[in-house]
């Protein structure tokens, strides 16, 4: 065993039981509490990993963007806030799908034709057949936001998942079950299909008859997303800002305090008092 294998250690949050394995972790990968429990890593599993492609600095500037607006509480626009941001590659699976089969729609116009004749009930058949690739699903159930379940094109690389890799990020355990996850991107897609199909029903009314279409998984990668987080305390609550560290993208948006838009008030109102003052007085 060579010295970052036995840096590299297993760790269990007792506050919001997040587990995840870290280089001597001290704090919780995704609340920041103190109390781990730890337990031994195992660093020759193979995993697959997307890299970074964001900084910490550059995951700072993204944050401070987002914060810049003075009705933000404080505690969102302190410089303490980069000490806050923490790495992590999150778990999932990029699966490839493919949707098809028949579906027949009955469809219905409001107005007949022909006045004072009823309505006539029209059948129509479609044969789909509808391809998508790269939709992301998250395992770990406190980061399955939008960011990791959209469509995406991700680079990754086969690795032994050893320290000297993951550096000074945590590798987050999955805590949702992969046939949970399934089930539920099945359904989204079977909706959105019958959706679609259902668009192409031209009559007013549309009611669905037969559905034939199976979702069939044509491909599937376990993979592990970067992710920058910052989860800031704020009144009691969790506020969660996500920066996706390969694609860029953000989630996640910052209070507005109450004070600073009374005080943002009151300052605008001295300020029109204080115009028409002026006007009143020399005019
Ligand atoms: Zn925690």
């Amino acid at each position: 065993m060579n010295e970052n294998e036995s840096a590299f250690k297993h760790y269990v949050c007792q506050d919001c039981y997040t587990s995840f394995s870290a280089m001597n972790a001290v704090n919780c990968a995704y609340c920041g509490g103190s109390r781990l429990e730890e337990g031994v890593g195992n660093p020759s599993q193979k995993i697959s990993l997307v890299p970074f492609a964001y900084n910490i600095n550059d995951a700072y500037n993204v944050f401070k963007k987002k914060f810049r607006n003075p009705l933000v509480p404080f505690a969102f626009r302190s410089k303490r806030i980069k000490k806050l941001i923490r790495k992590l590659y999150v778990p999932c699976t990029l699966y490839n799908f493919e949707v098809e089969g028949k579906v027949n729609f009955f469809g219905m116009d409001k107005v007949s034709n022909v006045q004072g004749a009823p309505a006539q009930t029209f059948e129509s058949q479609f044969d789909t057949h509808f391809d998508f690739k790269n939709l992301l699903m998250s395992h770990f159930s406190k980061l399955s936001d939008e960011v990791l379940s959209n469509v995406n094109d991700y680079q990754f690389y086969a690795t032994d998942g050893t320290a000297s890799i993951i550096e000074d990020a945590s590798l987050i355990d999955g805590d949702i079950d992969t046939k949970k996850t399934f089930a539920v991107v099945q359904q989204k897609l079977m909706n959105h299909c019958l959706n679609t199909v259902r668009g192409n029903v031209e009559h007013e009314r549309k009611k669905l008859n037969k559905n034939e279409m199976k979702v069939n998984v044509i491909g599937k990668s376990e993979i592990y997303v970067p992710v920058y987080l910052l989860n800031i305390k704020h009144e009691g609550k969790d506020n969660l800002f996500i920066l996706n560290g390969q694609t860029g993208e953000i989630l996640g948006d910052p209070p507005i305090s109450m004070v600073s838009i009374v005080i943002f008030s009151i300052l605008v109102f001295l300020i029109i008092f204080g115009v028409a003052y002026l006007i009143a007085t020399f005019i």
